[in-house]
């Protein structure tokens, strides 16, 4: 059974040191304080590959269901909001459904049904992707 550090369990996993305690306070990892440490700092006893893969998909998929999909490309908020298929964790570099890039996003609340990209709304449309209606502001 392999056992580190918070440090080097992020590494690993490749997740960031607070998602890794967030886990253990979870219960999604399994961790003890290392007996030979003065501070008692925590090991974390490291899952099995499979095993993590399927609970950190779980917790994408919901990363994934629970934020918008359409952001700003610029930050002046102008021209169109872009459809973002797959959201990244870590080190997002937007990559849109239509094929437009940007260095990084902007929250598009309160957008209008015109400043949405028609390009990515109609890939959105023909792959069943949920189009979050009620993100747009009305009149
Ligand atoms: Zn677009």
């Amino acid at each position: 059974m392999e056992k580190l550090t918070i440090q080097d369990a992020s590494r690993k996993l490749n997740i960031s040191q607070r998602d890794v305690r967030e886990y253990i306070r979870s219960g999604d990892l399994k961790a003890e304080r290392d007996p030979n440490s003065e501070h008692g700092r925590w090991l974390v006893i490291m899952p099995s590959e499979g095993e993590w893969q399927d609970k950190f998909k779980a917790y994408l998929d919901e990363l994934d269901a629970s934020i918008t999909r359409w952001w700003w490309a610029n930050e002046h908020r102008q021209g169109y909001v872009h459809y973002l298929e797959n959201t990244g964790i870590e080190n997002v570099e937007p990559n849109y459904l239509c094929g437009h890039r940007s260095e990084n996003l902007w929250s598009s609340a309160g957008h209008t049904i015109e400043q949405r990209c028609m390009e990515c709304l109609m890939q959105a449309t023909e792959k069943g992707l949920p189009l979050f209606e009620d993100e747009i502001k009305k009149g």
